[in-house]
Order: structure tokens, then sequence, then C-alpha cells
């Protein structure tokens, strides 16, 4: 069975690239019927605050990006930790070692005077423990000293790194408390992770971690350390490209499941395929199309792809979608009346709406109330003449059924009657049902306000 996971360090937010990771990780185990788990590592007390934890579940939950079992801490393991270390220990393959910090800068001062690695060597590698003082040490991993060590990797090939450029890495230090490197692979062991995906700023780590791996015997898992994530500018990502947090997106109103398509698409590829559902990603998520690399942020294709998704998700599931929406942002909640109206507008404003603030623009007609108020552009469209022409429209549709057809026939013989063309007609009952030069489709509005309400604004506007 295929278990992944997403390992992030608590920093306050879920960095979009850090999204992409868990996104990737959440699709290759989806998609094989394996497990996504969740594990914080949060061994740096002063960044790991409850709220720290907090921002990240809540980003990864608006993404959709649910995650199996229980989450775990990292810094909570730590006595796991230092049983694997005392195991190597036991074992032979890692040694205690008592060189003080003082011992360890005359070693690297005299390497560096003679030219020579300036990696530490200690002396106390081979050393008889009958010969060990009474003195705090650390526990260090005995690294080959020769040969390579190769990481297959499934994005970046075979790495070849040679051992004299790996000291003997403390695993414990002199306090007890074990050391980031040995605390994500006993984790990664102990969780039973096959495969892990994670940023290529950790590929160096992994030559490290394969040697604890191998000293403990255990089975290496299949990397795939992915490009990150650069600026339209092609520089690393940081502030000044916009936003890096996830829940800036969601507060600037795109839609989840675009996001997701989205961030897909960064870094790996399906054929042509731009748009796609999360069932097509989960089937189609391979390691194979991770490009290498890295990819660019492109705001106009997020936009594109978030449009695509408005236009074809359900419409209950958006409405509700919209309402989270409202709530991220500090939106008031929609009235009861104005949900209905959204319901039953759905259909039309989510034709090119990019965004969520652009499908609420598209829906002013149904959040404004009466008398509706045009706007400058608007105004201009209600002149005497056009008011005249308002009146007999809503004379015409006092009887109307109130069909599509109907009130295309009405307006299309009111313009036949006064020798102007529909399109002339469009601008006035735009401002009288919304106020508005630019809306959706007149039929539409009116087919959405209802009979009643557009009657009453058509009548208010030709007075
Ligand atoms: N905690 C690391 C990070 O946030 C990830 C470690 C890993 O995936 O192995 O970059």
């Amino acid at each position: 069975q295929v278990i992944t996971r997403f390992a992030p360090s608590p920093t306050g937010y879920l960095h979009i690239g850090g999204a992409r990771t868990a996104l990737f990780n959440w699709l290759y185990a989806r998609g094989r019927g394996g497990k996504f788990l969740l594990r914080i590592e949060d061994t740096d007390r002063a960044r790991s605050t409850p709220e720290a934890t907090e921002a990240l579940l809540k980003g990864l939950a608006w993404l959709g990006l649910d995650h199996d079992g229980e989450v775990i801490s990292q810094f909570e393991r730590a006595d796991r930790h230092a049983e694997v270390a005392h195991e190597l220990l036991a074992k032979g393959a890692a040694y205690k070692c008592f060189a003080t910090q003082e011992e360890i800068e005359a070693f690297r001062e005299a390497a560096r005077a003679e030219g020579r690695s300036t990696l530490f060597q200690s002396p106390w590698r081979d050393a008889d423990p009958a010969t060990h003082p009474d003195a705090p040490y650390v526990i260090r991993l005995k690294t080959p000293q020769d040969g390579h060590t190769i990481i297959k990797d499934e994005v970046q090939g075979e790495v070849k790194i040679g051992n004299d450029q790996l000291d003997d890495m403390i695993l414990l230090r002199s306090d007890g408390t074990p050391v980031y490197m040995l605390a994500v692979v006993v984790d990664d062991h102990d969780m039973g992770v096959t495969h892990v995906i994670r940023g290529d700023d950790h590929l160096n780590n992994a030559a490290r971690q394969m040697g604890i791996y191998t000293a403990m015997g255990w089975p290496v898992p299949v990397y795939a350390h992915i490009p990150l994530i650069h600026g339209p500018d092609g520089k690393k990502l940081s502030k000044r490209h916009g936003a890096v947090g996830v829940e800036e997106y969601q507060v600037m109103g795109y839609p989840a499941a675009g996001m997701r398509n989205y961030l897909a698409r960064l870094g790996w590829s399906h054929g042509d395929d731009e748009f796609f559902t999360d069932e097509q990603a989960k089937e189609w998520f391979n390691l194979e199309g991770i490009g290498k690399s890295p990819s660019r942020l492109d705001f106009k294709k997020l936009e594109n792809i978030c449009g695509q998704h408005i236009a074809a998700a359900d419409d209950a599931a958006l409405l509700h979608e919209l309402e989270a929406f409202l709530k991220a942002a500090g939106k008031p909640d929609l009235t009861e009346v104005q949900k209905d109206g959204m319901q039953r507008g759905m259909y039309c404003l989510k034709d090119r709406a990019k965004t969520f603030p652009e499908l609420l623009e598209k829906a002013e007609f149904i959040m404004a109330s009466r008398p509706i108020q045009p706007d400058e552009k608007a105004a201009k469209a209600l002149d005497d003449v056009s008011r005249g022409i308002l009146n007999q429209l809503t004379s015409q549709l006092q009887n109307a059924s109130w069909s599509r057809e109907e009130l295309e026939a009405a307006a299309n013989s009111v313009a036949e009657t006064n020798g102007v063309k529909f399109g002339k007609m469009a601008g006035p009952i735009r401002a009288a049902l919304a106020g508005r030069a630019v809306t959706p489709s007149v039929f539409d509005m009116m087919l959405v306000l209802g009979q009643q309400e557009s009657l009453l604004r058509l009548e208010e506007a030709s007075a």
C-alpha cells in the first residue's frame, strides 16, 4: 500500500509551495488507494505555536486535502527518536563522541591550514568504550568513509554523493534531544511512509537520511524531490511576487477546485491537459509527469482555470463555497432572500466569473434592493425616450407568463413599435433592473428576479 505524507514545519501559514507538495502527495495516495498522512515538524518550539499549526490545518482543509489518521507531532515523538539513536549505538552503527566544541574548532582550523577537508573526524569513532570519560557526549552515526551514496530519485534521476562528503552526523545532542534528520527518518519509518515527495531543497538531506535507514536496516522510501515554485519572473518566490500564503488565495476568492487544478499543473503535466477534475487528477497523477525545472507562478492561468471550474461547478455546491468565501473574507453573510436569488441565478452568474468577487459583482442585481440607484453610466441610459419605452414594456409584461420566450417576444414587439433595435433597449432595462451598465443578460435577470420584482423595478425606473 502506498503511504505518503506531508510534513510541514509551522510557519504561521500554508505556503503555496507547501500546498503544492501536499497536493502531490495527496493525489499520489488517493489515486492508488493509499494513505496520505500529516505530520507537523514542530521541534522548533519557538515557532510551533498552536496558532501556526491551526493555520496549516485550515489551509489544507480549504484546499480539501484530507489526511488519514491523527495529525502527528514530531516533537511528541522525541523519546522514540532517542530510542533509535541508542539502538544504533548498541548495534555499533553509532558511537558516543566526547569531543568538545573547542576540539572540533581546533580540528577544523588545522584542516583549513593544511588544505584538508574540514569535515570533522571524531577520534572517538573507534575508541574502546573502556576509555570513555564520564563527560557529556553526543551520539554520532558511523558513516561509511568510502564509496558513494546513490539517491535514486524519481524526478532528479540518480544523484551520487561521495561518502567522503558526509561527516559522522550527530543523531542525539548532548542534552539528549534528537536532531531533525533522525526525527524525519524515524517518523517516516514508523508511519510506514513508502513515498517521500517533497521540495528539492531536501535532496541533500536525503543522502544523510539514507545513511540512517541503511544503518537501521530499514527499507528506503521512494524519493521524488520536486523543483521549487518560482515567481512569474523566474526568481525564487517571495512576497513581492504577490500572495504566497494559501489563505490569501482563499480570501481573493479563488475556488478550491480551481486552485487544486492549477497547483497540480504547477510542475506536473499530463499531455496538453490544462483543465481537469479531481477524479481525473487522482487517476492521472504520477511521478513521471513531474518536471525537472522550477515552475513559474502564472496568475492569468490561475484565473483561467478557476473560471472554468466555476462554470463547471454544481450550482448548490458553488453557493455553498461562496458562503464560505464570504466568511473567510470577513464579509457579511447572505440573507435568505439573497440566497434564494443566488440559487436561482447561479446558472447565469457562474458563466465567465473567474473568482467569487467577480461572481458577486454579476449578482449585484440580486443583492440590490429597491429603489435601484443607477450608477453614473447606467443613469445615462435612462432618458425621457427610454423611460417611455420602459413604460410600454412594463404594461406589455403585466400579464406575461414569464417564460424566456414570452419575455423576448414582448421586448421585440416593443422595440419594433418604437422603431428601435432591441440592443437600444437593453441599456435602459439593465439600468432599471440592476442600476448598472454591465450585467448578465436582461432576460436572465428578469427570470431570476421574478415577475413581481422585475415589474416593480421597471416601473420605478420609468416613472
Ligand atoms: N519540514 C520540512 C519542510 O517544511 C519537510 C521535511 C520533509 O518533507 O522531509 O520543509
